[in-house]
């Protein structure tokens, strides 16, 4: 368990106590505990005769460098949370656990040259045992100690062939991290290579226009830290520009960090990125076991990673030679911690780049209206790429009125014609819905009610297949019962999910393969990548999904997208609800038509004439954007004000609003510059029997902000109410 705060402790050994960002074994009550220096004070408040001595230094060097330690501290000052717990965050579990940094977490073996030379059968004459570790080796470029053991090969066997030098320790295959790599996709390249390709490597690409005019332009400012905000359209080549970016860094021998919002969702860019850096390449992702996370966190830590490519929480990866960090789809709300420790990963990695002093590259085809702001306001270097790569160009955008077509399952009658259209052309088509609010519910005609979850203020979902119902917000699961309760009438699924509409589309088109992604698909393992691969290789005619389909891949052969339903962004009580609807929309629509194929975007609402859609139909986010931000600041939104969300949950709703109530008041009390708004129910308001609700604070300028926010969370420490709730403080929110 990680602590809040800093504690004293006495350094009583030989010569200079450890540096800050070193580990001690330190006594922490009855027991001994891993901590971490943060500095060397040279007084303390603590009584002489209850500062405890260090048991003992772990590491020389330190684990956290002096800019990374920096940069926590930082954070935990501007998110309010305890410094134990952003450290906690911040550091593997096997460092948290005291394993040491400079051995490898487990010896992986492989032939020396001269280990390779030997005649196997030869020495199987004399040590048979010895000639199956070489043949072992032989066979597989490197094996871990484990697995050798495994073998049957005992420890000394394995000794006594290094010390012939025969075999020797060496690095862990750069393959083991998790993600399944994907091969092909990319096959054809046009156009010629540009540069001398290294052995085995595919050719690099010709530069377009926009290409070399981005480069350019991040080469000519001067070294040391700068932001960029490169806005390219869907499949424009921004990718192809940071990895030129990143080949350059590592030719000058340094580190570059790439953030991505998921990697279990971009194995084609895994696939690229390993087939062009091979072993500089270090992946850190929640789904690593500990060994390998460890493992990857230590070869940066050493520099051997020259490339680290990670989500979220990648962003406090130790980068000793940094030279350059990148933001790949910089708007994702993924960035986001939503639980604990809330930062944004986007902006620590800008925080870091400032410390750093290097230079940071924030891409989007639908920059964040924060950074959007920023770039206008001249704070960011703005880096256009309007084009596509390719012939076919942007595809075209329309809306199907659903005032004046019916529809059935989700699907009006001109989306189904068109489906049938691109089918028949050999094309493949992707339909899209809104995850949130949009999964079928179990509705009674009879007596106009739909099955709640009880301990929440949310439906339950039905998930016909299983025979199961499931709250989304909870997880609770039920058995799934077609009849009404109340009056025993056949009650119907309402509300297109994912499962219906593919339903539907296969009693449509049943000769067809239809393809489902999303959160219910991906959670069983390999299957995403099975459906990714089928769809690629033109196996799957119609692919329905989530949010899932709109990160990067590349679908050559789709050409038409529907949007199923977009009126819940616009209906959105949210003040992201918009922001979140057109990045959502442009992404998706850059699915269609890549390459040499034209592509047909179109999208079903009941509001063909909102401004909004109108901008997204121009296919101009850059004036969708302003038109926003102009709307933000009339409502005094971010990025025209800051906010913080005191956010308090539990059992007793009196009991939060009890919290809440005086947490406002001494707001209220206190607050210069800064408004003060609530308690007011969370938009959800009940989550598995727990009541919720929340305290805004809003300011035009940060620092009123922060200094109320610091003093409200001292002042309510003592409180009796503070100990009856859930609660946690949310500094630039997601959403309300
Ligand atoms: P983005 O990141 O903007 O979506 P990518 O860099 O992934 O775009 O490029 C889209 C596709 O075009 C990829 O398949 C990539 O290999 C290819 N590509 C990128 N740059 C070029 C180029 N200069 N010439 C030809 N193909 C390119
Ligand atoms: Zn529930």
């Amino acid at each position: 368990m990680p602590l809040a705060d800093g504690f004293d402790y006495l350094w009583t050994g030989a010569g200079a106590p450890p540096p800050a960002g070193a580990r001690v074994r330190v006594p922490f009550g009855t027991r001994e505990r891993i901590g971490i220096v943060l500095d060397h004070p040279a007084a303390t408040t603590l009584p002489a005769n209850r500062l405890k001595p260090v048991i003992k230094p772990i590491d020389r060097h330190p684990v956290l460098g002096d800019e990374l330690l920096e940069t926590l501290r930082w954070a935990s000052e501007y998110y309010h949370h305890p410094i134990g717990e952003v450290l906690s965050h911040a550091l593997p579990a096997l460092l948290r656990q005291g394993r040491s940094l400079d051995e490898p977490v487990e010896r992986v073996w492989r032939l020396t040259a001269e280990g390779a030379a030997q005649p196997i059968d030869r020495v199987a004459r004399r040590a048979r045992q010895q000639a199956r570790c070489l043949d072992l080796l032989k066979r597989q470029e490197r094996v871990a100690q484990s697995d050798l053991r495994r073998a049957g090969l005992t420890a000394a066997i394995i000794g006594r062939l290094a010390t012939k030098g025969w075999i020797e320790p060496c690095e862990p295959e750069t393959g083991s991290d998790g993600v399944e790599p994907a091969d092909g996709g990319n096959a054809a390249q046009p156009g010629g290579a540009a540069e001398a390709p290294a052995p085995g490597a595919e050719p690099l690409p010709d530069l377009t226009a926009d290409q070399t005019r981005a480069l350019e332009a991040i080469r000519a400012q001067d070294p040391g830290f700068n932001t960029f905000l490169l806005h390219g359209v869907t499949a424009s080549g921004k990718t192809e520009v940071f990895l030129r970016l990143v080949r350059e860094q590592l030719d000058a021998g340094r580190q570059t960090l790439l953030l991505v919002p998921e990697i279990s969702l971009t194995p084609q860019l895994v696939g690229r990125l390993r087939r062009r850096f091979g072993e500089a390449l270090a992946i850190l992702h929640s789904g690593l076991t500990d060994r390998d996370r460890h493992d990857a966190w230590r070869r940066a830590w050493r520099q051997q990673a020259r490339l680290v490519v990670g989500t979220r929480s990648a962003v406090f990866a130790p980068l000793p030679a940094a030279g350059l960090i990148i933001v790949d789809e910089e708007h994702d709300p993924a960035y986001k911690q939503e639980r604990g420790f809330r930062y944004s990963a986007r902006d620590l990695a800008v925080v870091r780049a400032r410390r750093l002093d290097v230079p940071i590259v924030l891409a989007s085809a639908t920059p964040s209206l924060e950074s959007y702001r920023n770039a206008l306001e001249r704070r960011y270097r703005l880096l256009r790429m309007p084009k596509r790569i390719g012939a076919a160009g942007v595809p075209a955008v329309r809306t199907i009125d659903l005032n004046q077509h019916v529809s059935r399952h989700g699907l009006s009658t001109p989306l189904v014609a068109l489906i049938d259209r691109h089918l028949k052309r050999g094309e493949q088509v992707l339909l899209f819905l809104n995850r949130r609010g949009f999964a079928p519910v179990l509705f009674c005609p009879e007596c106009a009610s739909a099955e709640e979850c009880g301990r929440c203020d949310a439906r339950m979902t039905v998930h016909a297949r299983a025979g199961r119902m499931r709250c989304h917000h909870c997880g609770r699961e039920a058995m799934l019962h077609w009849s009404c309760p109340a009056c025993g009438n056949e009650r119907l699924a309402v509300g297109a999910g994912t499962q219906r509409v593919s339903d539907a589309l296969r009693s449509l088109f049943p000769e067809r393969r239809i393809a489902r992604l999303d959160r219910d698909v991906s959670r069983t393992r390999g299957a995403l990548a099975t459906v990714l691969e089928e769809v690629e290789s033109g196996e799957t005619d119609i692919i329905v999904g989530t949010q899932m389909l709109t990160k990067g891949h590349d679908f050559p052969r789709v050409t038409l997208v529907g949007i199923v339903n977009a009126d819940q962004g616009l209906l959105g009580t949210d003040f992201r609800s918009e922001e979140r609807l057109a990045q959502t929309i442009v992404q998706v629509a850059g699915r269609a038509g890549r390459r040499d194929r034209p592509g047909q975007v179109v999208i079903q609402t009941h509001y063909p004439r909102h401004p909004l859609l109108a901008a997204l139909v121009d296919q101009d986010y850059a004036a969708f954007a302003r038109l926003a931000l102009d709307e933000r600041r009339l409502a005094e939104w971010p990025p025209w004000s800051h906010v913080a969300l005191w956010r308090a949950e539990a059992h007793d709703r009196e009991a939060v609003y009890r919290f809440l109530r005086r947490i406002g008041s001494t707001a209220r009390e206190h607050a210069e510059d800064v408004q003060v708004l609530g308690p007011a129910a969370a938009p959800l308001e009940r989550v598995a029997g727990r009541h919720r609700a929340q305290i805004l604070l809003q300011a035009a300028r940060r620092a009123p902000l922060h200094r109320l926010v610091g003093l409200i969370a001292d002042a309510s420490r003592p409180w009796p109410e503070t100990r009856r709730v859930r609660w946690a403080i949310d500094i630039d929110p997601n959403g309300l």
